[in-house]
């Protein structure tokens, strides 16, 4: 859990620090290579939208919107001291807006790009920046220096940019944010942090030279990765178990070297087990089996095959060395208590609990699956007949009454079978 989240964060972490670690060095660069530099940001951003349009991923091009419109801003309008007013209310603005906007954009829902919710998200932001541009061209925005807010022209500390309010703004900003992040557990939530805390670093520190164009290229950057993290995880990870799906698996049986051992795993009567308590509770069985056989021993590891099938790659290892980590798996599956509650318990929750005070009516059943393994030979060279004879072996395990394991080269000394405790349904 600690891992999948901090595998989250870590690429936008690693962006952060290098934009931290780069702006002494940027700083150093000729004019001419700081000139190029203050460009990065607008392919950067074009490139993002494009990807996070391709994938329909709107929150991602509103960011790329939202940081690119306040870049732009900075850039022709507070390259000069904030001394003057006109700077001065600019900054203000733009310092409330940044987080504003992000704090939104993590709030959202995907609801599409080019559909009325989607252009009404955008028009917002363009307007906002757009109406701020056309009031500083004019000239006039200093004047509006007299009616801010005394919260608008302190600022928190000595020798930080930030005023009270946008502060304030950032602090406000960050709670939907995280907590998004939190609830959501998304690349794209990840990302959004990353633009949120890069637009406090450079606000908070915007008297050093690049700051703006550094450390909004690393929130965009950050952003476009989590594009590609999305597009990924969507091809290779198992949407209902969160383990590795087929694709993964072909990639990884097109890796193996010269020892390894396939074990070919599927829930017993499950059909039945869906059939008795619904789709929803089998997709929990589902989820129950891969999250057991994902914490496989031994070096191995586990792939969803397709429907209630599994797969267990054994890098390394013959049959008889990756018997006993499948036979432990298999104990631990068919020892898991598993608690269904009644298929006739009414969905109103309230209702529900009222019921189960009355009467506990949830039952305790246990999962059963059976396995087939089968290791790399001189015989069987590819990985699609190593497959194959696993699934042979499989069917022999089905055949041989169910919730044991049958390796196709190994036969270990025959064991007695334990009894379940519980009602045994699959
Ligand atoms: P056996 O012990 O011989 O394997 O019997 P079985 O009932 O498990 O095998 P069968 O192949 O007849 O049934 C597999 C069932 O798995 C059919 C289908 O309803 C169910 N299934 C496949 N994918 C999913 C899924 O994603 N969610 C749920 N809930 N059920 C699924
Ligand atoms: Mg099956
Ligand atoms: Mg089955």
């Amino acid at each position: 859990m600690l891992l999948r989240t901090a595998g989250l964060v870590l690429p936008s972490l690693i962006l952060l620090c290098g934009a931290g670690f780069l702006l002494p060095i940027t700083a150093q660069l000729s004019a001419e290579y700081q000139q190029i530099l203050t460009l990065l940001p607008y392919p950067l951003a074009l490139l993002v939208a494009l990807l996070g349009y391709g994938f329909n991923r709107s929150r991602i091009v509103l960011a790329a919107l939202n940081l690119t419109g306040a870049y732009w801003l900075i850039q022709n309008g507070l390259q000069t001291s904030l001394n003057q007013p006109d700077a001065f209310v600019l900054f203000s603005m733009i310092s409330l807006l940044l987080p504003f906007h992000l704090a939104f954009i993590a709030l959202y829902k995907e609801r599409g790009l080019l559909t009325p919710v989607g252009l009404i998200r955008i028009s917002i932001i363009l307007f906002s920046y757009g109406a701020l541009y056309t009031i500083w061209n004019q000239g006039t925005l200093g004047l509006y220096l007299t009616d801010l807010p005394m919260m608008m022209l302190e600022m928190l500390l000595h020798e930080f940019y930030l005023s009270e309010a946008a502060a304030l703004a950032f602090f406000l900003g960050f709670l939907p944010v995280i907590l998004s992040f939190i609830l959501r557990k998304t690349y794209t939530d990840a990302a959004l942090l990353a633009a949120l805390i890069s637009a406090f670093i450079m606000l908070s520190w915007f008297n050093r030279p690049m700051i703006s164009a550094l450390f909004v290229s690393a929130s965009l950057i950050a952003l476009g990765i989590s594009v590609v993290q999305n597009s990924y995880r969507m091809a290779f990870i198992d949407e209902l178990t969160g383990i590795p799906a087929r694709r993964a698996l072909q990639d990884k049986l097109s890796t193996l070297g010269k020892r390894y051992t396939l074990a070919m795993c599927d829930i017993d009567h499950f059909k039945k087990f869906n059939d008795t308590y619904g789709h929803d509770v089998g997709d929990q069985v589902l989820k129950m089996v891969a999250a057991k056989l994902n914490q496989v021993n031994g070096s191995g590891k586990a792939y969803r095959y397709g429907g209630e099938e599994f797969t267990l790659v054994f890098t390394g290892k013959s049959e008889e060395e990756a018997l006993p980590y499948i036979e432990q798996l298999r104990e631990t599956i068919a020892n898991y208590p598993m608690h269904i509650r009644n298929p006739n318990r009414p969905d109103d929750n309230d209702q529900g609990q009222k019921m189960r005070a009355k009467n506990d009516q949830s039952e305790v059943v246990s999962v059963t699956i059976s396995i087939g393994l089968c290791e790399k030979t001189a015989e069987l060279t590819d990985p699609q007949s190593v497959i194959k004879k696993a699934d042979e072996a499989l069917y022999a395990s089905k055949k041989g009454g169910r919730n044991c394991s049958t390796a196709v080269h190994f036969k270990p000394k025959p064991k007695p079978k334990r009894r379940g405790q519980r009602h045994d349904y699959a």
